[in-house]
């Protein structure tokens, strides 16, 4: 267990907003609840820990975070359960990823107390904004920017660390038509696609968006060597059942570590499936396809779970895949994983934290 020595200040709202929010009609990312947590890093240490009223907050034109992008995000979940409670999903991996991404972008280790009390605390305040609905949740959107007033190119003094929460609907899973890119590139060895860093979103939506305009909803990545094996699908990771078998990218310098990914293998290797971490290139997908033995393609995040692929563009051809409701795999997963987050089924791994 935490101990529970940090001192958290609190600010509450005045008045809450919640009853302008229609909870039928959510969109993601639109809505904030009533507070947020902020913590400052200045002098070599984490001070100041506040939970105040979610706002605007004054920046400096020359913030740093602005020119060089120091910037890195977390993105969880808070579900409720049948039974009125609020369970988050694994939210020490990702406040292990979350040091993980600032190590390689030159920013400060957030301890696990200052991660987890800021979240609990948050989520507990705001505790009615966790929707109650078949399949919602509330989003939650840990950060840290640096905060340095200053122009020369150097890791940054100054830090926030922030978190901000957000009602999200059930989110409709439409199997998606992928493009196989091999032009642009998200990552490479040596680079930071293992990092949750805003600048990787940045770079990705403009090769997305030409995608986009050739009738496909994402990209998948591919190697930035030879642009032959198969990264991330957009930003989700990428799996396929080929076989029986599941097949993923290995983990490394390209591929950003899921905690969907990672839960996804565990319940596959659970039920007896045989699972490779392994390099997986388009030759490999489309002979597949062509034998029929290509059963599954999806992608896996916190945001959607399991994103279908419905089908795959490549060298100006689109390959169908089978239908949804024929995926055994992907459509148990994603049932089983909701039920574990919902209290519903039982939770052998503990990956499940309820907030008291
Ligand atoms: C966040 C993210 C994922 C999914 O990670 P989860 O922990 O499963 O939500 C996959 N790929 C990229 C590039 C990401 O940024």
């Amino acid at each position: 267990m935490l101990q529970t020595s940090l001192k958290i200040d609190v600010r509450k709202t005045p008045v809450s907003r919640i009853s302008e929010l229609d909870m039928k009609n959510l969109q993601f990312g639109k809505y904030f609840s009533d507070h947020m947590f902020v913590a400052e890093y200045a002098d070599g240490q984490w001070s100041k820990a506040e939970i105040l009223p979610y706002g605007k907050m004054e920046i400096s034109p020359a913030n740093s975070a602005f020119h060089y992008g120091q910037a890195i995000f977390e993105g969880m979940k808070a579900y409720r359960t049948e039974d009125g409670k609020i369970n988050l999903f694994r939210p020490e991996a990702n406040w292990r990823r979350l040091n993980i991404s600032a190590e390689r972008m030159a920013m400060p280790n957030v301890s696990e107390e200052l991660f987890m009390e800021g979240l609990t605390q948050l989520v507990q305040m705001d505790s009615a904004w966790v929707p109650s609905e078949k399949g919602t949740s509330l989003y939650i959107r840990p950060f840290m920017i640096s905060t340095d007033e200053y122009i020369g190119v150097k890791p940054a003094d100054t830090y926030k660390f922030i978190i901000i929460t957000s009602p999200v609907a059930a989110y409709y899973n439409a199997p998606v038509r992928v493009l196989v890119e091999t032009n642009y590139i998200r990552a490479v060895e040596g680079g930071i696609g293992f990092v949750k860093a805003a600048g990787n979103y940045g770079r990705s939506l403009f090769p997305t968006r030409l995608a986009q305009q050739r009738g496909y909803q994402q990209i998948i990545w591919t190697d930035a060597r030879n642009h032959r094996f198969l990264e991330e699908s957009g930003t989700m990771n990428a799996m396929f059942m080929i076989d029986d078998i599941l097949i993923t990218p290995p983990l490394g310098d390209t591929i950003l570590a899921g905690i969907t990914r990672d839960s996804v293998l565990t319940l596959a290797r659970d039920w007896g499936y045989r699972v490779q971490e392994r390099k997986i290139s388009i030759d490999e997908v489309l002979d597949a396809h062509k034998k029929k033995t290509l059963q599954e393609a999806f992608g896996t995040g916190t945001a959607a779970t399991i994103a279908h692929i419905s089908g795959i563009g490549f060298e100006g051809r689109d390959y169908e895949l089978a239908p949804v409701e024929e995926r055994i795999f992907s459509n148990r997963v994603a049932v089983e994983l909701e039920g574990i987050r919902k209290g519903r089924i039982e939770d052998k791994h503990n990956w499940v934290y309820q907030i008291k």
